[in-house]
């Protein structure tokens, strides 16, 4: 069987094991809450998804329920916030939120919103978080395709970019250096992340968001954010957080390594590689998200499963009951 012996060679044993069953909820959950640009009230509603039906938002408020996929191909392009457009049905900042849903490994799901903009809690991702894992994550019946970077690739300029390269142990791993331009409130940082679901709830799922007072000013006098304080996000002065502390030093790296999470998650499939971002945002996620597939090998479930002896999958008998 000379296709299985390639297969071997070409991918070691620990990327191997990291092919996984598909998962969604097992109930049914609910969230409330507030948009903090357009500070509306919103209502969530998260129900199970079918096998290989992804995670999809739907728009309750608007007739015929339009959807959008969770995918790069709907993202538009809008500052500071990762928005979704399929005709009628746009979603925006959405990133916190999927950054939950991917850390949990939940990849069927429907995602009902009475409300274009997601609710912003207090700027992390521990509210999804947590009411997601009390919906009771579970298996279904069919692998997760996996993307494997094969080789380096960068994208971005020679002051803000990510560099992207295989990973030696098949997880998926991200660096973030936050590097503050002269005169914002910060000092640099630096911080080191494998997603796993347990890392992101010990590590990531509490960084909120961050903004500088000056920033924070421009965008009150816009007539944005008007119910958000600096009680509820960190608003940076020259002296730190106003009315507020950060949960950890390095807060602020971390979360945007939280929004990179959220954005790489904008592909049907699991990655596996190493991604070093240097002073990146939003949109350069998205150019490298769309950059690796020119890059990678993508490892579909119908393909693991007329492997599924080799790639050795401890849930393997699951996939009898389909
Ligand atoms: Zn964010």
């Amino acid at each position: 069987m000379p296709s299985i012996i390639n297969i071997q060679s070409a991918f070691p044993h620990s990327i191997r094991q990291s092919f996984r069953l598909q998962h969604t909820i097992a109930q049914s959950a609910e969230l409330h809450g507030f948009g903090f640009w357009t500070s509306e009230d919103v209502t969530l509603q998260f129900r199970p998804g079918r096998i290989n039906s992804g995670i999809v938002f739907f728009r309750s408020d608007i007739d015929a329920h339009p959807s959008v996929p969770a995918l790069v191909e709907y993202r538009e392009e809008k500052p500071r916030q990762t928005s979704l457009v399929n005709g009628a049905a746009r979603v925006d900042m959405v990133e916190h939120l999927l950054a939950a849903v991917k850390a949990l490994q939940i990849d069927n799901l429907e995602i009902w919103t009475d409300q274009p903009e997601m609710p912003g809690f207090d700027g992390s991702s521990r509210c999804f978080f947590d009411i997601l894992k009390e919906a009771c994550v579970v298996k279904q019946p069919a692998f997760k395709p996996v993307r494997v970077v094969t080789e380096s690739f960068r994208v971005g300029s020679g002051t803000q970019y990510i560099t992207a390269s295989p990973h030696p142990h098949g997880l998926n791993s991200y660096r973030y250096s936050l590097v503050p331009q002269e005169n914002y409130p910060l000092e640099a940082q630096d911080y080191r992340f494998n997603l796993t679901p347990s890392n992101f709830t010990w590590e990531l799922a509490d960084s909120r968001t961050f903004v500088a007072k000056f920033e924070a000013e421009r965008l009150i006098a816009a007539g944005l954010c008007k119910r958000v304080t600096a009680k509820d996000v960190l608003v940076l002065g020259e002296a730190g957080p106003i009315d507020n502390d950060y949960r950890y030093a390095d807060e602020c790296a971390r979360h945007k390594i939280l929004d990179m999470v959220g954005d790489f998650s904008l592909e049907d499939c699991d990655i596996v590689g190493s991604f070093e971002s240097y002073r990146g945002g939003h949109s350069l996620n998205a150019e490298c998200l769309r950059e690796i597939v020119r890059h990678s090998m993508l490892l579909s479930d119908e393909y693991i499963s007329q492997h599924n002896e080799i790639f050795c999958c401890d849930d393997k008998q699951h996939l009898k009951v389909a």
